[in-house]
């Protein structure tokens, strides 16, 4: 049996060796990765390996991402705490944690009901009361609560979809991977007056963004 005490130790050890000499350097999400314990969001049999440096099996061929990668992803979206932020592509919701960490609201949504259900089950369990959850193609964003402060895609898309970019607010940050189904780019972008400026953070590679405006 891992105690909890040995988790915290491991945890440490992901910001110490993983995070910080690849440098994500924002301290609150430094702190966010340090205090959310993924090994909650693996299987049981799973725990032991959740600090470690890859992405594991969430069931229905999905994964959680790599910790790096959630850091990343968060740490490029440059979070106040104020936000209102849309996540496309629930999974085992821990990236969802770590933006409840960081923002003011969080809207996630994922296509597969039983992954949104069992992340809503455990999200409630560590006490988040500042998510709410939709099964849905996530490609057509979350209109009723448009615009997003912050909008992060954790799957892979062909392009951007159109309906993101539209429920983006002045000022707002989206990043999604970009690219074919094998490797991908991540792609940050924000809203400045209306355009876009873009900016890329490198080669990545996740399961596919299925939807209308993703993979068919
Ligand atoms: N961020 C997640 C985590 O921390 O566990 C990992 C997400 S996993 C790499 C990508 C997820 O996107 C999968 O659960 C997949 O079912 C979901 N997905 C793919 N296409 C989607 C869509 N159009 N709308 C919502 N979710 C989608």
């Amino acid at each position: 049996m891992v105690s909890f005490q040995d988790f915290h130790l491991q945890r440490k050890r992901m910001v110490e060796k993983q995070l910080i000499p690849r440098g994500i350097k924002d301290p609150r999400v430094l702190n966010a990765m340090q205090k959310v314990p993924r090994d909650r969001f693996v299987e049981k049999a799973l725990a032991v390996e959740a600090y470690n440096d890859y992405p594991l099996p969430i069931g229905h061929n999905q994964t959680i991402s790599q910790p790096y990668i959630v850091a990343l992803m968060t740490e490029v979206l440059d979070l106040s705490g104020k936000e209102k932020t849309l996540e496309i592509g629930t999974g085992s919701g821990y990236q969802t944690a770590i933006l409840a960490e960081l923002s003011n609201e969080v809207y996630t949504i994922e296509r597969i009901k039983p992954l949104l259900m069992e992340a809503k089950n455990v999200l409630t369990e560590l006490d988040y009361k500042n998510i709410m959850f939709k099964a849905f193609d996530g490609t057509l964003g979350w209109k009723e609560y448009e615009p997003f402060d912050a909008i992060i895609v954790t799957a892979g898309a062909p392009e951007i979809p159109g309906p993101l970019l539209e429920q983006l607010a002045e000022g707002g940050r989206l990043i999604i991977p970009v690219g074919n189904r094998f490797s991908q780019e991540l792609i940050r972008l924000k809203k400045v007056k209306g355009t876009y400026l873009e900016k890329s953070f490198g080669g990545c590679r996740f399961v596919d963004l299925i939807g209308l405006h993703g993979w068919k």
